[in-house]
Parts: structure tokens; sequence; C-alpha cells
């Protein structure tokens, strides 16, 4: 049978419009935003609008041997969303409807494609809110978050897209419908098929449904401070120093002087271009102001130069907002390879004074911006141009930054994803024992391995 032929008899089992071969259409959904990751030609693109459509997808791929490659936004930072080439595209991002509030069990139920926001905007009238939030959340699709295992800046006190899920509806390789979890907040019936989904880059199933909890929204206004340092280290150890006392920020992040400079010139906001690292910090408990009082004594212990404690929600949102424009102001700057890793607090300042060294050896220069109560820095390699010359330099850098949070009993991905950008550095974090593992639950979860071949693991 043609391929023509054959995506015919596709066609016949979706919904009408589903199915899309033209090439100027699925150009858009070749690449997400790890631009430098090789992107294959689809055979074609199915923007599923039911369960039934992925069911259809799934069972004509399994059929067929079809590779699959799901899809939310296409804002993901490894390449776990590229196309391959030959395969299926499959778009949840038509999946969009939040099916249900549930205010008595402070819980929702959603379709892959919600954007991630939505869903706050969804429950804020019940005095709700979700807290996962990535810097990508006005973009970013749920489908996405939970394929990653998204974090974001609010996950150093709420947690990360894990712990908000209570369960899945997940369509699998050959198109039967898993359903994992439910609406308790407890449940220890089975293995824990949600926990293994979530962060699985679409590698082992198709999710269609989420069940998440959502919370309380905090009494109060956050309390939100800025602290200016002469050196990233510094700042870095300023971040140690809170965890260690035991406080309990909201947020707590870090950008440094060249990420500063990406923000001005992509938006004036005119933030302090001369600061070689600015650590935002909010506390929104009912002790907020205490919290932040000794946020700033370990900022100033550390060395701050300056410590400016926001006087309004106006100067505290326009703080929040240059930091949610970092990632594409550096992206607007010019290629980048963003990494992601993370590791054990107490050595944050270890891995900024590693990542200035490496930028300093390689000539590559590095924007560093990140999750900072988390440990999870995404250091941003900033290429002048695409020789072959400097890629070979740029990634021999995202190699020795991999390297050095390992040393530092770190990961090479805190959020992101190995995708396929990562895949070659994995075996320096996972043992030989594990990857056999990954690879015997791939076999029972995917046997023709069709659903996102060659990433992840
Ligand atoms: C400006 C910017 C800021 C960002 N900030 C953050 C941040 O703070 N924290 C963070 O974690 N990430 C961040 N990201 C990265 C990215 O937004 C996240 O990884 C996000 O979760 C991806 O969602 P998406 O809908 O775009 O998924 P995509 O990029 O389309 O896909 C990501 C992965 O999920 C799989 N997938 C998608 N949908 C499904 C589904 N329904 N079922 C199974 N698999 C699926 C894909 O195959 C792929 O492997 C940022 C990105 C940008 C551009």
């Amino acid at each position: 049978m043609t391929a023509a032929a054959s995506l015919d008899g596709l066609a016949t089992r979706l919904t009408g419009g589903a199915l899309v071969t033209a090439p100027e259409i699925i150009e858009g959904y070749r690449r997400d935003r790890a631009d430098l990751v090789p992107a294959g030609v689809p055979l074609a693109l199915v923007r599923a609008t039911c369960t039934e459509d992925v069911v259809a997808t799934m069972r004509w791929a399994h059929e067929g041997r079809v590779p699959v490659v799901p899809r939310g936004a296409g804002t993901g930072l490894s390449g776990g969303a590229t196309a391959l080439a030959g395969c299926i595209v499959l778009s949840l991002e038509r999946m969009d409807a939040i099916r249900e509030v549930d205010v008595d069990d402070q819980l929702v139920v959603v379709e892959p494609g919600v954007i991630n926001a939505d869903i706050g905007r969804a429950v804020e009238p019940h005095g709700l809110f979700y807290p996962p939030d990535p810097g990508s959340f006005e973009i970013s699709t749920i489908g996405g978050n939970l394929a990653t295992n998204a974090g974001g800046l609010r996950c150093v006190k709420y947690g990360v897209t894990r712990d908000a899920v209570l369960g899945l509806e997940v369509v699998l390789a050959d198109g039967r419908v898993l359903h994992t979890g439910g609406r308790t907040v407890k449940s220890v019936a089975g293995y824990d098929m949600t926990r293994l989904m979530v962060g699985s880059e679409g590698t082992l199933g198709v999710i269609t449904a989420a069940t998440l909890r959502v919370r309380p929204r905090p009494p109060m206004d956050p309390v939100t401070f800025v602290a200016s340092f002469a050196s990233l280290p510094a700042a870095g150890a300023a971040v140690s120093a809170i965890i260690r006392s035991g406080l309990a920020p909201s947020l707590l992040e870090l950008m440094d002087r060249a990420t500063i400079n990406a923000i001005e010139d992509y938006r004036r906001l005119d933030l302090d271009r001369s600061a070689a690292a600015l650590l935002i910090g909010q506390s929104d408990g009912s002790d907020a102001d205490r919290q932040v009082e000794a946020m700033t004594v370990c900022c100033a212990q550390a060395g701050a130069d300056l410590i400016v404690r926001s006087s309004s929600t106006a100067e505290a949102e326009m703080l929040l907002r240059a930091r949610r424009l970092a990632g594409e102001a550096t992206m607007a700057a010019g290629p980048t390879i963003i990494e992601d890793v993370g590791v054990p607090r107490s050595r944050l300042a270890d891995l900024l004074l590693a990542v200035g060294e490496i930028a300093a050896d390689t000539g590559i220069p590095i924007a560093t911006v990140g999750h900072a109560g988390d440990g999870n820095m995404h250091p941003t390699l900033m290429l002048p141009d695409l020789d072959p010359d400097t890629l070979a330099r740029a990634f021999d850098t995202a190699e020795r930054v991999c390297r050095a949070a390992l040393a530092l009993g770190g990961t090479i991905t805190g959020e992101h994803g190995v995708g396929a950008l990562k895949r070659s550095w994995l075996a320096g974090e996972i043992d030989e024992t594990s990857l056999a593992m990954h690879r015997a639950i791939k076999a029972a979860f995917d046997p023709r391995g069709i659903l996102n071949p060659g990433r992840g693991f």
C-alpha cells in the first residue's frame, strides 16, 4: 500500500479535518524551541480533537509501525517534540477543554491542550490556584507540562507538576486507553502509573486527560524583595543560606548580568544593567514579612550590595515580568543552547563558579538564570554564529556544564527533560541497571517502539 493510500485509511478513522498533509501547515509543527535539534519531515500531522482521534491514530500507527511524536505547544527546550522523518506529529493543542472544576475536592479535570495559565484563570474566581507555573505558563500546554514534569517559579514552595497530578487518561501505543490514579488525595492501589507517565516525554503513552490538584490561594499578596550582588557565587551563597535557615520562600529566582542585559535589550524595564546577579525572592505565608526580613539578612551576610523590598504590588509584578521574559529575551538575542542543570542547593555557588570558569575557558558566552531556590539553573549558551567550529565548542561547553553539575551531585536536567538534546549525557547520570529497567518499561508500554523513538533515553 502506498503512503498516500495508507493515510487515506487513517483519515477515515479520524474526525473530519484532523489529518493534515499540507507541507506549509506541517512546517509549523516540525520543531520545538530547541532550534539546534535537526527536524525530520513528517508523513502527516494529526490535530486530534478527542480521545477517539488519538486512539485511532495510535492503532493505525501501531499496525503500520509508524513513529508518532506527541506534541503540545512546541515550547519544549530539549527537542522532545521535534519531528522525526516519516512520523506522524500528533498535536493535542485542540483538545483544550477544562472539563470540570470541583471546588469541594479542589481539583480540575482538563484535556492536554489546555494552556497552563488558563487553569489558573478558571479556578481564580473560586479562591484557588494551580501552583506549577513554568516561565512558559502563558504558552505551554498542560499535556507538555505533564510529559516533561515541568517546574516553575512557585515550585520551590508548592512542588512541580508531578506533585499536582491525581490521575491521568493515557492512550497507549497500541490504542488501548489506560486510566491511572483517580480523584483521591491518597491511593496506593497498584504501581504508581501516574508518576511513571509524568516526565515520560511522550515515550510511553499519549496523555489525553488529567485530574489535577488546585490549592486555596494564599490569604494575602506575597511580599517581594530583590537583592543585587557583585558576583554570582555570592548570590548562590545567599540562596544556600536561605535554604539552610529553614525559611520557606514561595519564589527564589536568580539572573546574572548577561540575562539582565538581554532582558533590557529586549524590553526596557530599568533593571540595573551593572549588577552581577539579581536575586528575586517572595514569601506568601501569614508571616511573610518576617520571612522576607530573615531572607534579606541572609543576602546581606552573603555580601549583597543592595537589597530592596518592593513597595507595591506593581513593582513586584514588574520584577516577576522581567524574570519571566528572560527565556524569550535570551532566545531573541541569537542562537542558544539552554541548559537545565540542577544541584543540591548547598552547592549552588559552586555550580555558578564552575559555569563562569567553563565559559571563560571555551569562549562561549553564558547567560545564567533559573530557579535558584530549587538549585535548578539554566546556563544559556549564547552562540555568536552557527559556524561548525562554534557549534562544536558550544556542545563541548554544554557537556562540560552537565559534567560540572554531575560532579556536584546534581542532574543534567531539572525540568526540561532529556528529549533529543541531552541523550548523549544521560549515561553520566543513570547507571546501566537503571537504563536496562528503562528499556524493559519502554518495551512493556510500546513493544514496537513507535512512541517518540530516540527521545528520553
Ligand atoms: C520562554 C520559555 C520559558 C520556559 N520556562 C520553563 C520553566 O520555567 N519550567 C519548565 O519546566 N519548562 C520551561 N520551559 C520549557 C517548556 O515550556 C516546558 O517543557 C513545557 O512543559 C512544554 O510544554 P509544551 O506544551 O510546549 O510541550 P511540547 O514542547 O509540545 O512537548 C514537550 C514534550 O512533551 C511531549 N508531549 C506533549 N504533549 C503530550 C501529551 N499530551 N502526551 C504525551 N506526551 C506529550 C512531547 O512529545 C515532548 O516530548 C520554557 C520554555 C520557554 C520557551
